[in-house]
């Protein structure tokens, strides 16, 4: 047998192999329909019992290339690309919580996803628990209830930067007959691949550093298989009783651990919500991820020199990033993520809230944007914009503290970085 690849031949080559005289590159199917011979061929793919393709809304050729690259370079079994990040968290969740249901979720997570469990899924009756990632595991423990179907949390939490201890919400989970989903959108497969530490579900935005240039939105959502629906099926009945929306076929039975989760989640949520990515955006997340291992050291090099900067610089109060020793999450970091975490680092500006504003004007590399992780260095202060409406006391309570500015490292020269952050607090 074949020996497998490296994260970085995934990267380049993984999801797309041409026959004689193809495309080399990923062909973009510009079709939102796929044509048959007879009704009864067609038929077939409705019913599950064939595969291949009908409507762009489902599924499509240049999509599935680019799904099945990103669960190679994870390690798993099926994947599917959404319209964004957000409706990939939507779906690994709703995939297996109905009304009624409950999550535990870390409660350092992006603030988008936090909105989605704590007002609209609640509104939709799914109910959530909110545990801080360093809890002791009784604390873990007591979160827990009979009805809850999955724990979430995010490999390094968008903007607090704490990196999730696998093992332990792993364990818990697992004791609890539900599966882990992991948000792996700052560590991308490259640094990290949370199915080698236990998790079950991975979702991405891929809109950042998997595209990298700030260019297309999007989302993926991929299956370890090896969660076993069927020991658990009591927990799960979407899996493992049958669908009568899809002539009562059991996911579990008909696609086993290895396709069960993705199919039931493009048959029932892509068919229903439609929340699916464009050819286009697929082949642009492609072209990205050709050069994601490559991206990734130059982020992460630059964040690192930055971090030490600032660690260094008496106008600074605090510094965060995982991969600076002596950071909390060092030894974490370290263990997850040997190669390197992520680009964004984030800093206390010694002063106030409009010292960190003066800060962010006199920047010239790095420009002011909610975005992170792309090729253009970009930062945030928080308190003067996404957060400008809280006072510094509600500013706290949420994590965020009013001097605090998010620096996310481009792949300029990190001489360029530093030297722009150097004089721009040499101004206040
Ligand atoms: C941006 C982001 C999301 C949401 O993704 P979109 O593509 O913007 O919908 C989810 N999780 C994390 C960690 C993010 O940084």
């Amino acid at each position: 047998m074949a020996r497998e690849w490296n994260i970085e031949t995934k990267c380049v080559q993984s999801g797309y192999r041409p026959g004689n005289g193809e495309p080399r590159e990923i062909p973009i199917i510009q079709s939102t329909t796929f044509k048959y011979d007879t009704s009864a061929d067609m038929g077939k793919l409705f019913d599950l019992e064939a595969s291949g393709y009908f409507y762009s809304r489902l599924q499509n050729p240049t999509n599935d290339y680019v799904a099945a690259k990103i669960t190679e370079m994870e390690g798993g079994t099926a994947g599917m690309l959404t319209s964004s990040g957000q409706a990939a968290t939507f779906f690994a969740v709703f995939n297996l919580a109905n009304a009624g249901d409950h999550i535990v979720s870390s409660s350092t997570i992006y603030g988008g996803t936090y909105n989605l469990f704590n007002v609209t899924m609640r509104k939709m009756g799914i109910d959530f628990t909110f545990v801080d990632p360093n809890c002791s595991e009784e604390e873990l423990e007591a979160a827990f209830r009979p009805n809850t179907k999955a724990v979430f949390g995010e490999t390094i939490a968008n903007p607090a930067l704490t990196v999730f201890d696998f093992e332990k919400f792993s364990r818990a989970a697992h004791a609890h007959g539900v599966p882990l989903i992991i948000d792996n959108t700052f560590a991308t497969p490259v640094n990290c691949r949370p199915f080698e530490w236990g998790a079950d579900i991975i979702t991405h935005s891929t809109t950042k550093y998997m595209d990298g240039h700030g260019a297309a939105l999007g989302g993926a959502v991929i299956d370890s298989g090896k969660f076993d629906w069927m020991a658990h099926a009591d927990n799960f009945p979407g899996l493992t009783t049958p669908d009568e929306s899809y002539h009562g076929i059991t996911y579990a039975e008909k696609f086993g651990r290895e396709g069960a989760f993705i199919t039931k989640a493009t048959a029932q949520l892509m068919r229903d919500f439609g929340a699916a990515q464009s050819p286009q955006h697929a082949f642009i997340l492609n072209l990205g991820l050709e050069s994601l291992h490559c991206r990734m050291k130059q982020h992460c090099a630059n964040a690192l020199a930055l971090a030490e900067f600032l660690q260094s610089s008496p106008k600074v109060d605090w510094v965060s990033y995982p991969s600076l020793p002596g950071d909390p999450y060092y030894e974490r970091a370290q263990k997850y993520m040997p190669n390197g975490s992520c680009g964004v680092v984030s800093f206390g500006i010694k002063g106030s809230r409009a010292d960190a504003e003066a800060f962010m004007k006199e920047l010239r590399v790095f420009s002011i944007e909610t975005h992170v992780a792309d090729a253009r260095s970009c930062c945030l202060h928080p308190a003067s914009s996404t957060h400008r409406q809280l006072t510094d006391e509600e500013l706290l309570a949420g994590g965020v503290s009013a001097n605090l500015v998010r620096m996310s490292c481009g792949l300029e020269a990190a001489q360029d970085l530093v030297g722009d952050v150097e004089q721009a607090l040499a101004k206040i």
